[in-house]
């Protein structure tokens, strides 16, 4: 398995690599969801690359970027088992941005509702490193968890706008046996916490009405920034302490 310090070398490894590649951007600290992403990635290719990188630009709050969790050497474990050929870990932040971030992708519509609302600039900066590392990568298949479900939904809308060459694949969301939703955040949840951040799915499932979901979730300790209701689907984000957790579900997956 190769690491790849720079967009240099990874072009350089890209080029050399015959047949198609799978492609699973991350920002680390891997758990079972990222391992289920890279082992479809892996039947579905001939090769597999991921990067690890906490892309700055998508970081609205200075404290959530400098608590992002590191766990590189179970990830190297985890990349290593799942048959990755090659990891991209920048270790330098301005190894994405030669420019300093002059320029950028700009979506002017949906990244501005749900947690767009509330991350002014996330979006923006989420989908200019995705297009970015696709043009690096040229992945044949890009793999993305519906548990970012807006993310995956404006990275699908910036592929088609530029007529990017990857697919763009849909990864369904993988949650503990409680159904909190995997998310590496979810290291930074006190005990207290992590007891009761099942109830965010929960409440999301057996509640009918939006607005009620909101309720419950506040008098069970949530801060809620949003519960929504749109196309088919339900979508909320909602605070534990210090760890702002998200989460969706299909309309049918509701009771
Ligand atoms: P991140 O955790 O932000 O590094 O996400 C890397 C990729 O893994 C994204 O495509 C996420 O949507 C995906 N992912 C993270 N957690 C889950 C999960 N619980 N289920 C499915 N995909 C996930």
């Amino acid at each position: 398995m190769r690491i790849l310090k720079t967009a240099a070398e990874l072009k350089a490894f890209r080029r050399e690599l015959p047949g198609e590649v799978g492609f699973v951007p991350t920002m680390g600290a891997l758990h079972a969801a990222h391992a289920s992403l890279l082992r479809r990635a892996r039947n579905e290719n001939d090769h597999v690359i991921l990067s690890i990188f906490v892309n700055p630009t998508q970081f609205n709050n200075p404290d959530d970027l400098k608590n992002y969790p590191k766990t590189w050497d179970s990830d190297l474990a985890i990349a290593h088992a799942e048959g990755v050929d090659a990891i991209f870990a920048p270790t330098d932040p301005n190894e994405m941005y030669p420019d300093g971030y002059r320029y950028g992708i700009v979506e002017k519509e949906f990244s501005k509702e749900l947690c767009g609302e509330f991350r002014p600039g996330h979006f923006d900066g989420m989908l200019t490193v995705v297009m970015k590392l696709l043009n690096l990568v040229w992945a044949e298949r890009a793999y993305f968890g519906e548990k970012d479900y807006q993310q995956l939904s404006l990275i699908r809308g910036m592929v088609d706008a530029f007529f990017f060459h990857t697919e763009i694949v849909a990864c369904p969301t993988l949650r503990e046996k409680d159904g909190l939703a995997m998310s590496s955040r979810n290291l930074r949840l006190t005990a207290d916490e992590r007891e009761k951040a099942p109830y965010l799915h929960r409440a999301l499932t057996t509640i009918a009405d939006a607005s009620k979901v909101r309720t419950a979730l506040e008098e069970n300790g949530f801060k809620v920034e949003y519960v929504v209701d749109r196309e088919g689907r339900r979508f909320a984000a909602a605070w534990l302490g210090n760890v702002r957790l998200i989460d969706n579900v299909e309309k049918e997956a509701r009771k």
